[in-house]
């Protein structure tokens, strides 16, 4: 009991109860621990405060609660009444604002055995909400599992259908990859494997023959993709039936075919390349169209020819490109078309320096009027001034030019540079000499052929009626309508059009009548031979005699001495350009030559 308390006045006074009155309640406390009292009798919130501190929660029980009727007493003076209010008042206040629930948060009720029941409960609760929960949860995620269980038995079953439809484009797309999509024989790649495969087995033999199809290329230019297709497939068809006992047909590049035949003798396979030829030149028929094909035949031999299938394809072209180069319809590969090979890709290489270079340069032969014997015009001839050869014949470059296909931007510059000179030379001259310019027949059916005429023409600002474009008949020979149509283009803008070397081409006469010619230029091999034989002179009487037929002008190349130049003008030859009038000129000699012929 506190000693003087209230308590004590009650215990002592009116319950008449043993007691000890306590000035310091630790003292009081430590009683109590040694049994010395049975109990305190203490502000429940002071006493649970110090149990708590003195960490005897537990052992000591604060047990009785409300042993007062009120919690707080306070005492006034009883001069002072009015205190009463006031204090009730101020106590409202307290609880009203926070202030006593504060002071009882932070100083009793968090230490007391109430505050930590209530946490025991809370813990309790939230155990068991957490466990509640997470029963929740794994029942929940058990359903999910379950479903995922089953799509993903779903999943793997169609990942399974997948992987074998994988598996089954995989082989769609190997087998592709060793097929021509267009003729369904086995492509380049096969051939690949093929020979490697060879190779690898000793003491083998084996022949393989290569056709390209010349100008194949035009084909589908011409007539389409769709008719180009039909063609080959024909081809391919043909092909199939005459591949050797024991050979196979592979097509490996679009328009190339290449026979294996293992091991065969020589002249099977001559005879062989035959077959391919004859069945290569058989007409195709496709939707309306008859087309005619050429090609030509490269063979080697294995092991002599390559060991190794790069080197065997290489050899194989070379000796396919020489077949197509000499016109021959197989060529069995030598060790020396390498080596032309390899100077043919240097010519090219350096061809095409050469053009970046401007090492060209360009010649003027005149052309005269046999009756009047006064200038017509020049004929201009390129020569390449080679840096270390000198100056080169365009026999020793033309060819390649056409070949690497560098024959189109050298006509470019040619047209340019011939039509600017011949320009400067009328307006010197006040005249109106022609120049005749030699058009490959690779490029007079180029997509922008005419396009490229247009432009030179209005860059340079030529009057076009002074041209002559001079053309070979090997022009007509692969498409004779795209032909017809150019020249009637270059027609229209007043370009003449002369047929080179006349006589010396494959083509038949019969195509000279639907032509817009303006000139006939008899091959020089005719005039040679013309005062030799009485036979010969009546081939060029003939000659002469059919252009004026077709009312065309005739002009004789190569004359070389005045018994030809004599027979000419019997013949009533129109125009001659010779050596006997004059070599081919530079343009400073040319000048010279027109000042002396028009003095
Ligand atoms: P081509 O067009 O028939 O030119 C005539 C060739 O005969 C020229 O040879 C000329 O120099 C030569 N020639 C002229 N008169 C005589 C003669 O009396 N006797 C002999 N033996 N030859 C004579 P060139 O300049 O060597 O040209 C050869 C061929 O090269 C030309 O034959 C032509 O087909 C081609 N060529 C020349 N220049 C060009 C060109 O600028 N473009 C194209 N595409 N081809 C050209
Ligand atoms: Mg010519
Ligand atoms: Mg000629």
């Amino acid at each position: 009991m506190g000693k003087g308390y209230y308590t004590e006045s009650i215990l002592r006074d009116e319950l008449q109860i043993d007691y000890f009155a306590y000035s310091n309640i630790h003292d009081a406390i430590l009683d109590l621990q040694n049994k010395k009292i049975d109990v305190i009798f203490e502000n429940s919130y002071l006493i649970r405060n110090i149990l708590i501190k003195q960490n005897l929660s537990g052992m000591i029980i604060d047990n009785v609660s409300n042993l007062y009727p009120r919690e707080h007493a306070y005492a006034v003076s009883k001069d002072r009444p009015n205190l009463v209010d006031f204090m009730n008042n101020r106590i409202d206040e307290l609880q009203a604002n926070g202030t006593f629930e504060s002071i009882y948060q932070s100083y009793f009720y968090e230490h007391s055995n109430v505050y930590y029941e209530e946490l025991d409960r809370e813990r309790w609760a939230f155990g068991l909400i957490s466990a509640f929960g997470i029963l929740i949860i794994i029942i929940v995620l058990a359903e999910i599992i379950k479903r995922l269980k089953s799509k993903l038995s779903l999943k793997v079953y169609q990942l399974e259908e997948t992987n074998k439809e994988l598996q089954e484009k995989y082989i769609e797309i190997r087998t592709l990859a060793y097929i021509n999509m267009v003729t369904g024989l086995p492509n380049r790649n096969q051939l690949r494997h093929d020979i490697s495969e060879m190779i690898k087995e000793s003491h083998t033999k084996a022949v393989m023959m290569s056709v390209d199809i010349d100008h194949f290329n035009e084909i589908n230019d011409a007539f389409g993709h769709a008719i180009g297709d039909i063609v080959l497939k024909e081809i391919s068809e043909r092909f199939k039936k005459i591949v050797p006992p024991e050979g196979k047909l592979y097509n490996v590049n679009g328009e190339e075919f290449v026979f294996v035949g293992r091991p065969i003798n020589r002249e099977i396979f001559k005879q062989k390349a035959k077959e391919v030829i004859n069945e290569l030149r058989k007409p195709i028929f496709a939707s309306d169209n008859e087309i005619r094909l050429n090609g030509g035949i490269g063979v080697i031999l294995y092991p002599e020819h390559g060991c190794n299938f790069d080197e065997l394809m290489r050899n194989l072209d070379i000796a396919m490109m020489q077949a197509k180069r000499s016109k021959n319809e197989m060529v069995v590969f030598e060790e020396k078309m390498g080596h032309e090979f390899i100077e043919r890709t240097e010519l090219h290489k350096s061809l095409r320096l050469a053009i970046d270079n401007r090492e060209f340069v360009l010649y003027y032969q005149p052309i005269i009027e046999l009756d009047t014997h006064k200038i017509k015009g020049f004929e201009a001839l390129v020569r390449w001034i080679h840096p270390i050869k000198g100056l080169q014949a365009p026999s020793i470059f033309i060819p390649a030019a056409e070949e690497s296909r560098l024959i189109i931007p050298l006509t470019h510059w040619i047209l340019e540079e011939s039509f600017t000179f011949i320009k400067d030379i009328n307006e010197r001259f006040n005249s109106n000499y022609s120049i005749s310019i030699n058009i490959s027949s690779i490029h007079i059916i180029q997509d922008d052929f005419i396009d490229t005429i247009t432009q030179i023409l209005s860059k340079v600002g030529l009057n076009p009626t002074c041209i002559e474009f001079e053309i070979t008949e090997s022009v007509f020979l692969n498409d004779l309508d795209l032909a017809i149509t150019r020249l009637h283009q270059l027609q229209n803008f007043g370009i003449k059009i002369s047929i080179d070397d006349f006589g010396t081409g494959y083509s038949s006469l019969s195509y000279l009548k639907d032509l817009p010619l303006d000139n006939l230029k008899i091959d020089k091999s005719f005039i040679n031979a013309i005062q030799d034989s009485d036979k010969n002179l009546s081939l060029a009487e003939s000659i002469v005699s059919l252009g004026h037929t077709l009312q065309l002008k005739l002009v004789a190349e190569g004359v070389e001495n005045e018994a030809q130049l004599k027979l000419l003008e019997k013949l009533k030859c129109d125009y001659i350009q010779g050596y006997l009038l004059s070599k081919p000129l530079n343009s400073n000699d040319l000048i010279k030559y027109i000042q002396e012929k028009t003095q």
